[in-house]
């Protein structure tokens, strides 16, 4: 059986970020990366958009204000962000303090779908050139703790240290080994909300910012603003028991492709279960089902205008003058989405769009779409052995299936941090 001084399971950016922190410090390792699809999936893949600003991606329980900009640097170091300038936005800070809602001031960037392939197949060929056994295609499926061994469906295969960071969707595989090695761990946060599509002149906002950041009271915040060649998305995912689910998402093409005159971007409440202590993840899982059970087994979306006047959308409803583009994602059920929502939910995210419609009058607008579910699982907390992210003998999580992360440069900061933790 091949034997490796560190195997990483996930090429996302905290497998990535992990991979470059070890070939810096000690060019000689043998190192294996294991990756289940052709390309990694997470948001490296999909638009790319890159925060460089604690606390945006930073889970507080995990990260100090000072941790984070010091991982920050090296990530800032070994990406070399092309950071956006920032423009007009004083009118913005003052509607928004008035209302008691923050405007956050982010340092950002923004590759594209497309920009972003660029990107993971010139960092994977960088690892390749340094010696490192990149298998594509190859899932890890189980481990052998004692054996020092991981069981992928093309082998076993040996380690000195093991990182496993496989992102948002590998959460229950995560879940699973955790089981096995009787990590303890609790899931009990999630982000349910909707995505709003509308047209560019209706959230002007975004040519001086690209993905404005803002904190409404009752924990919403707007997340993932997309403009340009800007698309509504939806991703399948699946419960513990196998039946289909779809999240919308979004996302946008680098600015080489035409832009189409439209923003999208989502509206997230963060839930979080005490007493008694649920699961984030059934508990979202229950809500993607209800929604398709109101969808016939699609996202539901609905016009503000519709919305405002209790009615559910219809397909007349995105023809009708005032209704005036059409969604970029149609496979979708026009619908009603307070039929679906919690109503603690939904009356949070209606309370903060109308404030948002305040500080940038227009986003309200009845052709405006909200897209619903889009939930977000992240929410892993295992209980680690020590500050470097160590879950068992000679085993680290990172990422965002872990909990160390919600975005890519988190992730990639998590990466680094694990990686010094297994070089000791
Ligand atoms: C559609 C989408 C768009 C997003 N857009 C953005 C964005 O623009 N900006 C941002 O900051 N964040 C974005 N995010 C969030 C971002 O993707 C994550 O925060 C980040 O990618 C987490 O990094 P990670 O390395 O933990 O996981 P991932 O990037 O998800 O990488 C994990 C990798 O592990 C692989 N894997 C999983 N299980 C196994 C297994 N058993 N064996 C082998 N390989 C396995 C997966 O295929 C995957 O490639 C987006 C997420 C999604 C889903």
């Amino acid at each position: 059986m091949e034997k490796y001084d560190v195997i990483i399971v996930g090429s996302g950016p905290a497998g990535l970020g992990a991979a470059f922190h070890l070939l810096k410090k000690n060019s000689n390792l043998k190192i294996m990366m294991l990756e289940r699809e052709k390309v990694s999936t997470g948001g490296l893949r999909n638009d790319c958009k890159m925060n460089f600003t604690f606390p945006i991606g930073f889970p507080l329980e995990n990260w100090t204000r000072e941790q984070a900009e010091h991982y920050l640097e090296m990530v800032i170091h070994e990406l070399k962000p092309d950071i956006f300038k920032k423009k007009n936005l004083s009118t913005y800070f003052k509607r928004a303090e008035n209302l008691g809602v923050e405007l956050l001031d982010i340092k950002q960037t923004h590759l594209g779908t497309d920009g972003g392939l660029r990107l993971i197949k010139q960092l994977i060929a960088e690892l390749q050139e340094c010696g490192v056994d990149i298998k594509l295609e190859t899932e890890m499926t189980g481990i052998d703790a004692a054996g020092k061994s991981i069981i992928t469906d093309k082998g076993e295969f040996r380690y000195e240290k093991l990182l496993i960071a496989p992102g948002r969707k590998g959460f229950r595989f995560l879940q699973s080994v955790m089981d096995s090695l009787e990590v303890q761990y609790i899931d009990h946060i999630v982000d349910i909300g909707v995505r709003i599509e509308t047209k560019l002149e209706n959230y002007p906002i975004v040519t001086d910012y690209y993905d404005p950041k803002f904190l409404f009271p009752d924990k919403v915040r707007t997340f993932c603003t997309n403009s340009g060649a800007a698309h509504v998305v939806r991703e399948k995912y699946g419960t513990a028991s196998g039946k289909p689910y779809f999240s919308v998402n979004g996302h946008a093409f680098s600015g080489d492709r035409a832009p189409n005159g439209l923003v999208n971007f989502a509206m997230l409440k963060t839930v979080t279960f005490t007493q008694p202590l649920a699961s984030g993840q059934e508990f979202a899982e229950n809500l993607g089902l209800q929604a398709m059970l109101m969808g016939g087994g699609k996202p539901i979306m609905q016009r503000v205008g519709d919305f405002r006047l209790g009615k559910r959308s219809k397909a007349e409803s995105f023809n009708d003058d005032l209704y005036n583009f059409e969604p970029t994602q149609p496979n979708c059920t026009p619908g009603d989405i307070s039929l679906s929502m919690p109503a603690k939910i939904l009356r949070g995210i209606w309370k903060s769009m109308k404030a948002l419609d305040t500080i940038i009058p227009g986003v309200l607008h009845p052709g405006t779409i909200m897209y619903y579910p889009e939930i977000k699982l992240y929410a892993n907390k295992p209980e680690y052995l020590d500050g470097n992210f160590k879950a068992y003998d000679n085993i680290y999580f990172a990422g965002d299936g872990a909990g160390t992360s919600r975005g890519i440069t988190a992730a990639w900061a998590s990466g680094i941090r694990a990686a010094e933790g297994i070089l000791g």
